[in-house]
């Protein structure tokens, strides 16, 4: 194994794999620890825009459960750490979570994917909860000013967006500076380039523009981290490796491997980096671990 590399998202019975294929393709890839990521909706967002959730996710319900997160840590103990978000907006929420600690011994708050934007009050409740209970927040951010133009295009549009833009993960990253974030998803990466608003395109290619509002908001809040995980994770890395490297360089102690999916890309983006075994071993382990010890 590479680094006793850890994984920060992957999702139980996700695109073809159950448990057990998603352990093999783990040990095919030398990981050794995977966050085993829940995602907790209500149907009708679910349903928004992508049927494609269908197919790709177990149909026994929708999402991710908190029992099939509770199947992994039991089946796999070792190479499962749990995380779950339930909805900050169902009334008990913070009740099921606090449950879902002490009796499954759930680590991380994540993921956090909703169509509701993420500073709300509900919201900022759970965050600072999550402080206390020393778990950290991970989520799913989608929502440029192109998405917000095209949903008010047509009386009937209904697009998928989660979170709101940057300027909210600036605002709860301020308002629960005792609560330490990971961003995640095209909404957060693609303000790796200060020309972020100029494309419409979810995964943008071409170098980027430097100091974007990314770069801002990280040297502004300390309590926030990020996960390279999914296409928009790696491509904001591959699209510009000069780019990249400085950005890896600059906030190697914030930026975490994960995949959200069962293939290398991220192996290999970080290769082509070149970047010292020091940076290396933070970004596929020791960052983890100082979010989620041992
Ligand atoms: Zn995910």
């Amino acid at each position: 194994m590479k680094h006793h590399v850890i994984d920060v998202h992957n999702h139980p019975n996700w695109h073809g794999h159950n448990l057990a294929a998603l352990v093999r393709n783990m040990d095919e890839h030398g990981i050794e620890k995977t966050w085993l990521l829940g995602w907790e909706q209500p149907r009708h967002e679910y349903d928004q825009a992508c049927p494609g959730y269908y197919v790709h996710m177990d149909p026994r319900g929708i999402g991710a459960s908190l029992d099939l997160v509770v199947q992994g840590l039991e089946r796999y103990p070792d190479r499962f750490i749990g995380g779950w978000a339930p909805d900050p907006r169902d009334r008990y929420a913070r009740a099921r979570l606090e449950a879902a600690v002490k009796i499954h011994g759930i680590r991380v708050y994540g993921e956090l994917k909703c169509r509701m934007r993420y500073d709300d009050p509900d919201a900022i409740a759970m965050y600072r909860f999550c402080g206390e209970l020393g778990l950290p927040v991970l989520f799913h951010l989608q929502c440029d000013p192109h998405t917000v133009a095209r949903q008010a295009a047509k009386r009937d549009n209904w697009l998928e967006w989660y979170g709101g833009d940057l300027a909210v993960v600036d605002t709860i990253c301020e308002l629960c500076p005792d609560t330490r974030f990971i961003g995640h998803g095209p909404g957060f990466w693609k303000e790796i380039s200060g020309d972020a608003d100029a494309t419409d395109a979810g995964y943008p290619s071409g170098p980027v523009t430097p100091d974007g509002r990314l770069t801002q908001v990280l040297r502004r809040r300390a309590n926030l981290y990020c996960d390279l995980s999914a296409g928009s994770g790696c491509n904001a890395l591959a699209r510009d490796l000069a780019h990249a490297r400085a950005f890896v360089h600059e906030f190697q102690d914030r930026i975490l491997f994960g995949r959200d999916y069962f293939d290398a890309r991220q192996f290999e983006t970080l290769d082509k980096l070149e970047l010292t075994p020091e940076t290396e071993a933070k970004i596929y382990r020791d960052n983890a671990l100082r979010l989620v010890p041992a």
